[in-house]
């Protein structure tokens, strides 16, 4: 399995301490290979490499991990971000009735999912109406009534002894119902068919059009392998979907449709069913699923703990100098400011802080080239100068201009800034983090 592979890929690399190209290169045809096997899309598979090794290549050599540690973490990275970064949930509508439409093949689980869905909302303060818009087989209506029954929430459903119903007119009339029994969401079952067929698309896209849905969701067998990506294709062109609900992921897929489906469709992966019962049910959580895939969670807690160790320590290292032991000075600025920049926009870390809403103009007005520049100046001097930037003179603050690529003034006024914010921090020393924000603003 893709789990096996890349764990025997990662344990030849754990042993190492450094990587050379020709060990990137072969940690890439595993991959690859391993990636195939699951039944990952071949486009998927070719792209997903190809980011993973030009990330590893120019990837910044961290100090907190090792080589081999590096690559997991990219790996996994990549991964989290195909399937979708983060989870997101319904859209509702500003006017209910929410309405949401189940499409896909016989025995993906739709029904299944209506009822967990149904149940979901109804337990978050909703008051879904399950509709049995499939009549292609004689007991959809029944399973969907039972179904409805166990989540204990209503269905509407054709009237018994009339023959076949006609689907889109059952859906249209269950919208009206909604409205006036007040259900604020309406979940659409629909059939499926064992293959994709003209007339089964075509039923399904009828039916969307007299219902207008806020969602149509795709649901997909995971275990259906490198199908499932044209199935979701076909899906998307025929009907046209929101996004994809993976269903019996309690069976031993190994993530290679969750992960095509997620790149080729570029829709998100809303909801993961895992199991037969009602509760068997959640939104889908993308590094979830890329754990699930590397099979390595215990791996990636550790990296994630390696990072933060060596952060922590780097903070503190800085805080004891302000505090008296050592000077705080340019370089131990650098780092800081690097370890905040790691977290995304210097605007969108301060915008989180407590009470930044009082500093919102002086927030915006922070230019990330500015950053840019102030690191590049400090990359210009010699780290006798980043620790004591009283030896800088008129000749040395010309050097480090020219180096940086900026004028003298700019040297002077970051110098200038952060002597005075140097101060500042000092009044406050005992207390708290530094804070290296102030030479950055414009
Ligand atoms: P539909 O044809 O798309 O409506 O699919 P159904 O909801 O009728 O499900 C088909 C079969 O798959 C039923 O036997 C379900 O109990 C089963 N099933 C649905 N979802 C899951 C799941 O997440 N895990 C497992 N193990 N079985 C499921
Ligand atoms: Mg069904």
């Amino acid at each position: 399995t893709l789990q096996d592979r890349l764990s025997t890929v990662f344990k030849g690399l754990r042993s190492k301490g450094r990587l050379t190209e020709a060990d990137l290169d072969a940690t890439m045809r595993e991959i690859r290979i391993a990636l195939l096997e699951a039944d990952v899309n071949l486009g998927v598979v070719k792209e997903f490499v190809a980011a993973v090794k030009e990330r590893s290549l120019g990837a910044e050599l961290s100090k907190a991990l090792n080589p081999s540690q590096q690559i997991i973490k990219i790996v996994n990275e990549e991964l989290v971000s195909i399937l979708g970064g983060e989870a997101r949930t319904i859209r509702f509508a500003k006017r209910p009735p929410t309405v949401i439409m189940l499409a896909g093949l016989q025995g993906a689980g739709k029904t299944t999912l209506a009822g967990k869905l149904a149940k979901w909302l109804a337990g978050s303060q909703h008051s879904p109406l399950l509709v049995a818009a499939d009549l292609q087989r004689p007991n959809a209506v029944n399973q969907l009534q039972i179904v409805g029954q166990r989540a204990g929430v209503q269905v509407f459903a054709p009237e018994p002894g009339n023959g076949v119903g006609d689907p889109v007119d059952v859906a249209r009339r269950a919208i009206e119902h909604a409205r006036t029994k007040l259900h604020d969401v309406v979940i659409v079952d629909t059939a499926g068919r064992l293959g994709v067929d003209a007339e089964l698309m075509q039923q399904a896209a009828d039916i969307k059009a007299a219902v207008n849905p806020d969602e149509t969701l795709f649901v997909v067998d995971a275990m259906i392998g490198q199908d499932a990506v044209n199935t979701a294709k076909a899906f998307d062109e025929g009907v046209g979907i929101d996004g994809v609900v993976l269903t019996k992921l309690d069976g031993d897929a190994r993530g290679g449709a969750a992960l095509s489906i997620a790149r080729v469709l570029g829709k998100p992966i809303m909801f993961a069913s895992n199991g037969e019962a009602l509760a068997d049910f959640d939104m889908f959580h993308p590094d979830r699923m890329a754990s699930r895939i590397l099979g390595m969670g215990d791996v990636l807690t550790l990296i994630e703990q390696a990072e933060k160790t060596f952060d922590a320590e780097q903070s503190r290292a800085a805080a004891e100098k302000l505090m008296g032991r050592g000077k705080f000075g340019l370089q131990d600025f650098l780092s800081q400011m690097q370890q905040l920049r790691k977290m995304g926009p210097m605007s969108k870390i301060l915008g989180m802080l407590p009470g930044a809403g009082q500093f919102k103009d002086a927030i915006n007005e922070i230019d990330e080239k500015e950053i840019d520049r102030v690191e590049a100046i400090i990359y210009s001097m010699t780290p006798k100068e980043r620790d004591d930037v009283s030896i800088l003179n008129g000749s040395r603050r010309a050097r480090i201009a020219k180096g940086a690529g900026v004028q003298v003034s700019d040297v002077n006024k970051l110098v200038t800034r952060f002597v005075e914010a140097r101060k500042m921090m000092e009044s406050m020393a005992g207390g708290g983090m530094p804070m290296p924000g102030m030479p950055g603003m414009g």
